[in-house]
C-alpha cells in the first residue's frame, strides 16, 4: 500500500499545472481517497459543488469496482461468476474487451489469477514457481468476461480486475459531469491519470508533468488543451527479491511482469478510459508494437526507458524535456 504522503507528493509532481491560479477566476479543489490513490479535482470558477460531486463519485466507483472489497460488484462477480451489471460495469466491460482486441490481448482484465499469484492487490508479494505461472497463464488465456441479459458473466474459473482501466473511466465520467454542470475549465488528477476539461481561463494550455521513474521530479512537461494523460509505470507498485525488481504490469501471455526495457508509458488521448487501458497495454507490448498501435488508434504516447524518452509525432510541439534530465536521458522525436 503506497503511503498517503507519497501519493500527495506524486500528485503534486504529476500536476505541474503551473498552479498559476488565474487572478480573476478562483479555483477550488475537492479531494478524495479511493482505489488506493488520492483524487484531486480542481475546478475553475464558482463550481465547488461539482468538484465535490466528482469526489463522491470516486468513492462510489471504488465500492462498485474494487476487487478486494468483499461486497463490491466485481468481488461478487469473481465469487459467483455473474453479477447484475450496472450501466457503469457494462460500459467498462465493453471498453475492456475492445482494448483487449485492439492490443492483441496485451490488455486483459481477466489477468487477475496472475496478478493475485504475484501478490499484487493482496499485498503478499512473492515470486511464484514457473509451473504456477504457466498454469495461471493458461487459465487467463481461456478466460473471458461479457454482458448478457443484464448480467456481467465470467467464463468458467475466470477472475477479473479492472485496476488498469477504472481510474481512467472514473476521470472520464467526472469530466462529463463537470461539463454537464457547465464547468468550463478543470483538472482531474487520480494518481497517474490526468484529465483536463476545457482550456485554462487565461487561454493558455495546461502543463502536465510526467514523473521521473527514479522518483526525482519530472522528466518533462506536456502542454495540452483538453485531453486525457495517463501514465503506467513499473516503478511504484513493485517489490524486489534477490536483486530483481518485480512490478505489477503483467504480460498475460508469459505470466511474468512485462520486461522489454520500458519503465513508463504515458498515453495522450481524447478519452481517459482508452488512455488508461492503452498505457497498460503499451507497457506490455513494448515500444515498436505500441507505436504501431498508437498510430492505428490515433493516440499519442511518451515511452521512457532507463536512458531514452521517445515521443510520438503528435506530441513533438507539446513535450518539453525537463532541464534536470540533460545527460541522463536522450529525447527522441518520432516522425
Ligand atoms: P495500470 O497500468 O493502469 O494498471 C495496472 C494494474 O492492472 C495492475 O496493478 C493489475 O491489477 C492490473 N493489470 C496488470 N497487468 C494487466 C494487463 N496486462 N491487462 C490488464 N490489467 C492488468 N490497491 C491497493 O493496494 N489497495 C486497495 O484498497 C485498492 N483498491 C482499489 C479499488 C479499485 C476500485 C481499483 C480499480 C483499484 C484498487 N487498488 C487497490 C489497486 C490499485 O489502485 C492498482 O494498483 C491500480 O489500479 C493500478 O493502476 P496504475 O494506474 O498504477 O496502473
Ligand atoms: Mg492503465
Amino acid at each position: 500500500m503506497i503511503k498517503r504522503t507519497v501519493l500527495v507528493l506524486l500528485i503534486i509532481a504529476t500536476l505541474v499545472l503551473s498552479s498559476c491560479v488565474d487572478s480573476k477566476v478562483g479555483t477550488y479543489t475537492a479531494y478524495s481517497v479511493a482505489m488506493d490513490t488520492q483524487a484531486a479535482i480542481t475546478v475553475y470558477g464558482n463550481n465547488k459543488a461539482s468538484a465535490e460531486e466528482c469526489a463522491r463519485l470516486f468513492e462510489q466507483l471504488d465500492k462498485l469496482l474494487s476487487v478486494t472489497a468483499e461486497n463490491s460488484s466485481v468481488a461478487k462477480l469473481n465469487k459467483r461468476g455473474y453479477v447484475e451489471a450496472s450501466d457503469e460495469l457494462s460500459y467498462i466491460i465493453s471498453q475492456a474487451n475492445r482494448i483487449k482486441e485492439e492490443t492483441n490481448g496485451a490488455f486483459n482484465v481477466c489477468v487477475y489469477p496472475l496478478v493475485k499469484l504475484w501478490g499484487f492487490t493482496t499485498g503478499e508479494h512473492r515470486v511464484p514457481t514457473d509451473d504456477e505461472i504457466k498454469a495461471a497463464a493458461l487459465k487467463v488465456a481461456s478466460s473471458s468476461v461479457w454482458v448478457e441479459n443484464g448480467n456481467a458473466v465470467l467464463s468458467e474459473g475466470a477472475l477479473v480486475d479492472f485496476g488498469a482501466i477504472a481510474k481512467g473511466y472514473a476521470s472520464e465520467k467526472m469530466a462529463h459531469i463537470l461539463k454537464e454542470n457547465g464547468v468550463g475549465a478543470a483538472v482531474i488528477s487520480l494518481g497517474g491519470n490526468i484529465r483536463t476539461v476545457g482550456k485554462k481561463p487565461d487561454g493558455t494550455d495546461w502543463r502536465i508533468g510526467i514523473n521521473s521513474p527514479n522518483g526525482n521530479g519530472i522528466i518533462g512537461t506536456l502542454s495540452l488543451g483538453e485531453a486525457a494523460v495517463v501514465t503506467s509505470g513499473s516503478y511504484l507498485r513493485c517489490f524486489e527479491e534477490n536483486g530483481t525488481l518485480y512490478h505489477h504490469i503483467i504480460d498475460p501471455q508469459s505470466g511474468y511482469p512485462a520486461a522489454n526495457g520500458l519503465v513508463s508509458v504515458t498515453v495522450v488521448a481524447d478519452d481517459a478510459t482508452l488512455a488508461d487501458g492503452l498505457s497498460t497495454a503499451f507497457f506490455v507490448m513494448g515500444m515498436d508494437k505500441a507505436v504501431n498501435c498508437a498510430q492505428k488508434l490515433g493516440v499519442e504516447a511518451v515511452f521512457v526507458t532507463e536512458t531514452t524518452i521517445t515521443v510520438t509525432q503528435g506530441l513533438k510541439k507539446s513535450f518539453t524535456p525537463d532541464k534536470s534530465i540533460e545527460g541522463v536521458y536522450k529525447t527522441i522525436y518520432l516522425d
